[in-house]
């Protein structure tokens, strides 16, 4: 009966692809359509002459989320996506030319504390770092791994109250400087708050745990091809458990009647017949003509974007010597650079993360070294003139680059994402970071992970719970596969 109703599955991003090896592993016959002529939607690749770069994600934390899902397709992660963990995980350059490596081990990390801030502050951090292991407990489970469509995801009060207790729902800022006290190494637990879209006074410090994620769990790297090797490993996996992933097609229409989704119409007129389809492209677009009308989800009535981010990516002749694998450069101002960009301004003084992996000769021989740098800039609803506004910001990130010591990066080959190239490329208000994660746009107020109206729809993806990056979308995927297979019993 399966075999015959297969599942459709829109858009090849992380999210999409992790659905599809959920569903194939368990034997479902699956269809993924992709508009692209290739996989990872976000965690894309790009190249210009040997230079290959890696246009969406570089900081992979949670590996056992990967082999969890490799694995759902019995899989091994070890097997098809090597994985090296970084050293430094980051390394944390600060304005006053003081610097902090971010390493693995409670001892090790509380070492460059010591060196950086002195020994009362290193005892500070490992009492610390035993709160974030406990809030991060708190809450995986509960709160991130946990589907928020189901009644019982949302009802559980003792896990909120554990949540509440370990203070995950105080502010971020007040949260970590509760504990720490040196600014620097404040600043080393709440940046993160920018992956959810949010300045650290207002994100709340359930988000706290990404940075259990990155500065304690660590953070890694494929051995060989870059990031982008992770959606290829994805698709050959989905592949071999039997999906089948149809490129550069463009779901134009689901429909659906009184009995819920019939089937996805693409843009060349072919339809897919369906009972079960999985959204795991821009959410927002998606609600403005793919989606049948009744799909409408009150939850994106008033969205709010995440910020946006402005990347420049350089071919450069040789990596800076003594360079890690990612730095970040924080600026001079912090509370008022997070306001700006609140404001839809761009920060006055932004930090920048920069990141240059190590060339990688084994996937494409020749590939030569290159340097990758985000800052932080407003979305589009902001309604600036990128005209004006990008080359700006393009000028004074060279000039920010050459004042940090970088090679002069202005005649060499490079190339440019900004809030227009993001909307180009078909994420809602310029920005690849989706919805924020304030209060009333996380976990259960998030978009929901099915249609209660359309029965068959599902959902999946930054927009939708846990969120935004690598390890929530692929849960998002994990959780839309399981309902379907649940439905499916
Ligand atoms: C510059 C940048 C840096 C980032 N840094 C990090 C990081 O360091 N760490 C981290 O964890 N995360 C990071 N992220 C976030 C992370 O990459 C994303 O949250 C995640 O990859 C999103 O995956 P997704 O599957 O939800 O969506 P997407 O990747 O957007 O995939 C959606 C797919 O759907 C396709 N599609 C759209 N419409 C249709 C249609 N109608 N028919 C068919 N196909 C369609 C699109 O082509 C796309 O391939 C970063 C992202 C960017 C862009």
């Amino acid at each position: 009966m399966a075999r015959r109703d297969p599942v459709v599955v829109v858009g090849a991003g992380l999210g999409g692809l992790s659905a599809a090896i959920h569903l194939a592993g368990r034997g479902r016959e699956v269809v993924v359509v992709e508009a692209r002529d290739e996989p990872g939607g976000c965690c894309g690749t790009a190249r210009t002459g040997p230079y290959r770069f890696d246009t969406g994600p570089s900081v992979l934390t949670m590996p056992e989320v990967l082999a969890e899902t490799f694995g759902a397709a019995g899989e091994d992660l070890e097997s098809v996506l090597p994985l090296r963990r970084l050293d430094p995980f980051y390394r944390l350059a600060f304005p006053d030319g003081s610097r902090l490596d971010v390493v693995a081990g409670a001892q090790r990390m509380a070492a460059n504390v010591r060196d950086l801030c002195g020994p009362a502050e290193a005892a500070r951090y490992l009492r610390f770092r035993r709160r974030l292991g406990k809030l991060f407990e708190a809450e995986w489970s509960s709160f991130i791994d946990a589907d928020m469509t189901r009644l019982r995801g949302m009802a559980r009060p003792y896990a909120l109250l554990k949540l509440a207790a370990a203070g995950g729902f105080r502010r971020l800022d007040r949260y970590v400087s509760a504990h720490l006290t040196d600014e620097r190494l404040i600043k080393a637990h709440t940046f993160q708050a920018l992956y959810v879209g949010l300045p650290p006074q207002k994100a709340l410090a359930i988000y706290a745990v990404i940075a259990h994620m990155d500065t304690v769990g660590g953070v890694y790297f494929p051995s060989s091809g870059g990031m982008h090797a992770i959606p290829r490993a994805m698709a050959t996996v989905a592949e071999k458990a039997g999906a089948s992933i149809r490129y550069g097609v463009r779901a134009e229409r689901v429909e659906a009647g009184a009995s819920g989704v019939t089937a996805v119409r693409l843009d060349g007129g072919e339809r897919l017949p369906a009972s079960r389809v999985v959204i795991a492209c821009d959410l927002p677009r998606a609600h403005g003509g793919l989606l049948p009308e009744a799909a409408g989800d009150w939850r994106l009535r008033r969205p709010r974007y995440s910020p946006s981010c402005l990347v420049m990516h350089f071919g450069i002749a040789r990596r800076p010597p003594d360079h890690a694998h990612h730095t970040l450069h924080f600026g001079r101002q912090w509370a008022e650079t997070f306001d700006a960009l609140a404001a839809g301004r761009p920060q006055p003084d932004p930090s920048l993360l920069v990141t240059s992996p190590e060339p990688d000769d084994t996937a494409a021989p020749g590939d030569r070294p290159t340097l990758s740098v985000l800052e932080p800039v407003p979305n589009l609803t902001s309604g600036a003139d990128w005209d004006l506004l990008g080359p700006r910001l393009e000028e004074r990130l060279l000039g920010r680059l050459a004042d940090l010591g970088y090679e002069d990066l202005r005649s060499v080959p490079r190339m440019t994402f900004d809030p227009p190239a993001w909307a180009r490329l078909g994420h809602s208000a310029g920005t690849p970071f989706a919805l924020d994660h304030r209060f009333r746009q996380t976990a259960w107020l998030r978009p929901a992970g099915r249609s209660r109206r359309v029965p068959g729809l599902h959902f999946a993806g930054m927009h939708t719970a846990p969120g935004v990056g690598v390890p929530p979308v692929l849960i998002s995927g994990r959780l839309a596969a399981a309902r379907i297979l649940e439905d499916s019993r």
